[in-house]
């Protein structure tokens, strides 16, 4: 048996128990006291009854008479004359009637007390009552009934009231038994489930329909095994990705390595291609590393920011200026509705030109003709941006998940155009750090707008 069993087991027992007891106690009291002062009564009664009537302490009749009325009520009679000299009695012999007692009598008070009969040595429930004629004291009558003929209903009580405390105690241990296994079932299911996600199980359930505390540790049990089944899958897959993504640049590097020295090329020209080609992969798989390192510290809370009140648009023309030279290169244009009057944002300086050089270094790369055009303005509170080009645009499909990281439209035309497809998932976590919300439009083949909006600075 579990402990939880035993421990909910015993504490309501004892709580029962302490209950019960001292309740079978008093109502075993009051029933004895009740069924005693019925039985007193009833003497006192008969015997102030019978004192009242009897007209003559001679007449043998009489006495006969109240003897057997005696008889018929199961009690015992006694009577005395005014000296305590017994004039009739059924069978007892009192031993214990006091000068005191005949005193009080032949006062005009009854009587009350327990009697002893020197014969049967037993006790008696009695009542005297002084028998008063014209005005004198002729002596006393006695009705006794035996506190065995008492005793026994009281004990026949008593012994049902133990008989039903013993019942409630078998009942009450079956129903804790039943109450504490209900209890416990769903406790040892969550530790066994718990159990299984420790070993790696993940694809474990608990299924805990109470919707209590209980209810909902269960639920907790299973956002916890999805969740770290979501978290070990995503892992699985960003290794796998980064594995992909760098041994395309190692094959590269090592290719081109072996064919310069092997001498396998027939010009210079051609010997420099091969190391540019060399260079252009080393400083992709650098980029690669180095977004990596930066997106991981990002994702683990761990980049510190250098929040400041930022000129935004400083930020902004400083980007546009590194991506100037690419764009005449393509010949494109770039167009800017720039208002100067926005307010200071609240923002990572360094940080924040990254996001923007990324987004208008994805709009010339990924734009073959038209231009690309930058927007500022603010309303309520919020400094928005606008970057767009006039590109190739992106998929309907795949809109949703450009900000996830390794992410590609098409992985060839990202390759080759030098992506590494962490750019966005970057931007997005920097964007959010900062406060700030992007979102994006496309329509293929036409072109492609994210729109960034950030809070004021207080
Ligand atoms: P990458 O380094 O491959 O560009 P990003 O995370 O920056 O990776 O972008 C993810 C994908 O979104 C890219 O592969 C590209 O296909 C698409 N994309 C991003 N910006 C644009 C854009 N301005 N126009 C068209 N496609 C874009």
């Amino acid at each position: 048996m579990n402990k939880i069993v035993l421990k909910l087991g015993g504490t309501i027992m004892v709580l029962f128990l302490v209950v019960l007891l001292p309740l079978g106690y008093v109502a075993n009291q009051i029933f004895t006291n009740f069924y005693y002062s019925q039985v007193q009564e009833e003497v006192e009664e008969l015997s102030q009854k019978y004192a009242l009537t009897i007209t003559s302490m001679e007449n043998e009749k009489f006495l006969t008479m109240f003897k057997t009325l005696a008889e018929l009520t199961n009690k015992e009679i006694y009577i005395i004359d005014a000296d305590g000299k017994v004039v009739a009695e059924s069978g007892v012999q009192i031993t214990n009637l006091s000068n005191k007692d005949i005193g009080l009598l032949s006062k005009g008070q009854p009587v009350q007390k327990k009697f002893r009969d020197a014969k049967a040595e037993v006790s008696y429930l009695g009542s005297g009552y002084p028998i008063i004629q014209s005005d004198t004291f002729k002596g006393a009558f006695f009705v006794l009934a035996t506190i065995n003929d008492v005793q026994e209903p009281v004990d026949k009580i008593r012994d049902l009231l133990i008989l039903s405390v013993v019942g409630a105690l078998f009942l009450a241990l079956g129903f804790t038994f039943l109450l504490s296994k209900k209890m416990s079932d769903p406790l040892i299911e969550m530790e066994k489930a718990t159990r299984q996600i420790a070993k790696g199980n993940l694809d474990i359930r608990v299924d805990i329909p109470s919707d209590d505390e209980v209810g909902s540790l269960g639920k907790a049990i299973n956002d916890l095994a999805l969740e770290t089944n979501r978290y070990r899958s995503n892992r699985r897959e960003f290794f796998a990705n980064i594995s992909h993504e760098l041994r395309t640049p190692i094959s590269y590097l090592q290719g081109y390595a072996q064919v310069l020295k092997q001498g396998l090329y027939q010009t210079e020209e051609e010997r420099l291609q091969y190391l540019s080609i060399i260079e252009d992969e080393t400083e992709r798989m650098v980029r690669l590393i180095n977004d990596l390192f930066d997106l991981s510290k990002m994702e683990e809370g761990k980049i510190d920011l250098q929040m400041s009140s930022i000129d935004l648009i400083e930020v902004l023309e400083s980007a546009l200026f590194k991506v100037k030279i690419e764009l005449e290169k393509k010949g494109l244009t770039l167009r800017s509705q720039i208002d100067e009057r926005v307010p200071y944002i609240e923002a990572d300086g360094i940080r924040l030109g990254q996001i923007f050089t990324n987004l208008l270094g994805n709009a010339v790369r990924y734009t073959e003709k038209g231009f690309v055009s930058v927007k500022v303005w603010n309303v309520d509170n919020k400094v928005h941006v606008i970057i767009e080009d006039t590109g190739i645009g992106i998929p309907e499909n795949d809109l949703p998940l450009v900000f996830e990281r390794f992410h590609r439209v098409e992985k060839s035309r990202s390759r080759e155009l030098g992506g590494t497809g962490l750019g966005l998932a970057i931007v997005k976590n920097l964007v959010e750090l900062q406060n700030g919300t992007i979102s994006v439009n496309s329509q293929e083949g036409k072109g492609t707008r994210f729109l960034l909006s950030f809070p004021v600075a207080q």
